[in-house]
């Protein structure tokens, strides 16, 4: 027995210490990332339900390791967070994003995904500024992502950072709308222009009769408070023309466009704009 338990001991530590050393080495990697120009940023269109036109486009962070291969920003997102590594990351990501969007059409908004730490840091304001002015981006063209999980941290200085942005003009989304558990009592307490529902909704939207009435009722909801609201994740027309038809103001998703490097991005956005 005694054997037994050293053995399970042992195969339960060695896996744990597995785990322990990929995000020490991711950590360790990502610090050469943006130096190495490893990151880029690939674009996917968020299109208006009604009209079909392209009317915003989300930054989602690639990355690129030499001998790792492609990691998820999933993966790599939490650990740059915890890492304090996301500072760097993140300023590279919007200014980036901004340069990228300035050329596009003004009628097309680019949305920058913004983790806790970010937004809780005091350079954050100064940084957005920045970006705008030295891309000769309008602020009302772009668009700051912030998820739940972030009100969830603290109540400290969110309300003055949610007020100081808005200020500057720009938008602010909440981003995996319902996936929180106090969901409704931050749009009671704070301002966003924008709910993005999560695409675990929408997921089963076409089965699932209580996914449907939720997602109906969060479309209601954003209309009455004056959000718009865009539905993510959508990968099939029966799941489009629902959303249209409950009135979800922009759809999101591998149906109307996969994200794509710039290069891939504007050309799509070429073919996309004569009709
Ligand atoms: P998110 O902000 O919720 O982004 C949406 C994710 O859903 C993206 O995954 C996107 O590629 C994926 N997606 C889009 N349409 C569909 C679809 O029709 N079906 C399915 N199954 N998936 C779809 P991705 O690019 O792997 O990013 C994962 C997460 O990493 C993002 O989730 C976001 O939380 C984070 N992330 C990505 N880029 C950044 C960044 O620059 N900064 C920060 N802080 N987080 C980022
Ligand atoms: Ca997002
Ligand atoms: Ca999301
Ligand atoms: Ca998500």
């Amino acid at each position: 027995a005694k054997a037994d338990g050293r053995n399970r001991y042992r195969f339960f530590d060695s896996s744990l210490d597995a785990a322990a050393r990929r995000r020490s080495l991711i950590e360790q990697e990502l610090a050469l990332a943006v130096a190495e120009e490893q990151l880029s940023i690939n674009y996917q269109p968020l299109i208006d339900a009604q009209s079909r036109k392209v009317v915003c486009a989300e930054a989602l962070l690639r990355w690129t390791h030499p001998t790792l291969g492609v990691i998820s920003p999933a993966e790599f997102i939490p650990i740059a967070e915890e890492s304090g590594q996301i500072g760097a990351i993140g300023s590279w990501v919007l200014r980036q994003a901004c340069k990228d969007a300035a050329s596009w059409p003004d009628s097309i908004r680019i949305a920058v995904n913004l983790s806790s730490r970010q937004f809780l840091s005091p350079g954050l304001l100064p940084l957005v500024e920045t970006a705008l002015r030295q891309n000769d981006l309008p602020a009302h063209r772009l668009e700051l992502e912030v998820t739940e999980s972030l009100l969830m941290e603290t109540t400290i200085g969110i309300e003055e950072t949610l007020a100081s942005l808005s200020r500057l003009g720009l938008r602010i989304a909440l981003d995996d709308f319902g996936t929180g558990f106090s969901s409704l009592s931050y749009l009671r307490r704070y301002h966003f222009d924008k709910l993005k529902i999560d695409q675990s909704f929408i997921s089963d939207l076409e089965t699932n009769s209580d996914s449907r009435a939720i997602v109906e009722a969060v479309i209601k909801l954003a209309r009455d408070l004056r959000m718009s609201v865009a539905a993510e994740g959508v990968e099939t027309n029966g799941q489009f023309e629902l959303l249209r038809q409950l009135g979800c103001g922009e759809i999101q998703g591998y149906l109307v466009g996969r994200p794509k490097p710039l290069d891939r991005f504007e050309q799509y956005l070429r073919d996309n704009s004569t009709s």
